[in-house]
């Protein structure tokens, strides 16, 4: 087995985690946030999340579908939203988890879209369109972590891990044991629970 994990999914796209459940040696907690947590205090809000959904897990997988952009609205996306920033959120009782992005079959040419000359350095860039318009922005802010005058993050620039659902399946544990190690890393200080 390897580290507990929670996933944070949109309802149409529950046959991945339904195969997520059935992959082998998969540690999982198959509860998903349904109902708004009754408050307006955000501290109380994110302890509740954490008792009450994600327990011990330590890792939360994000599954990115046609219905995960920030741009179809906060009431749309309170659930992933919330789960999200329940992950992100350390107190003295629990730290951060490390948040592994799984891009979905039907997302992968909206997401990887080749390379590009960058204006301001003059070198190569991959184009990852990982913004509004694909995730929502708990994980849009922690994949690209703003730094001023940057152009292209590297592996440690980044807090959450992105895989394509192929990748994954080819080595789930491999995968999130590489969100988990993100928690202990320098850039596990400049996360943010709500971008
Ligand atoms: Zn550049």
């Amino acid at each position: 087995m390897g580290h507990k994990a929670y996933i944070a999914f949109k309802t149409e796209d529950m046959a991945y985690k339904d195969a997520i459940g059935e992959l082998q040696n998969i540690d999982f907690i198959d509860k998903s946030l349904t109902e708004p947590i009754n408050s307006t205090d955000q501290e109380y809000i994110m302890q509740k999340i954490r008792s009450d959904y994600l327990y011990d897990s330590t890792v939360t997988i994000f599954l990115i579908g046609e219905y995960s952009a920030e741009n179809l609205g906060e009431y749309e996306q309170y659930y992933i939203k919330k789960e999200l920033q329940a992950s992100l959120y350390s107190s003295s009782m629990h730290s951060k988890s490390g948040i592994l992005g799984i891009v979905l079959p039907q997302m992968k040419s909206s997401i990887w879209q080749g390379s590009t000359t960058c204006w301001k350095c003059g070198k190569q860039h991959s184009i990852v369109k990982i913004n509004d318009s694909t995730v929502v922005s708990e994980f849009s802010y922690n994949y690209y972590i703003p730094e001023e005058g940057k152009c292209a993050w590297g592996e440690d620039d980044r807090y959450c891990v992105l895989v394509t659902w192929d990748d994954f399946v080819a080595d789930p544990n491999g995968w999130i044991d590489q969100a988990f190690d993100k928690r202990l890393e320098p850039i596990a200080s400049k996360t943010k629970v709500r971008p």
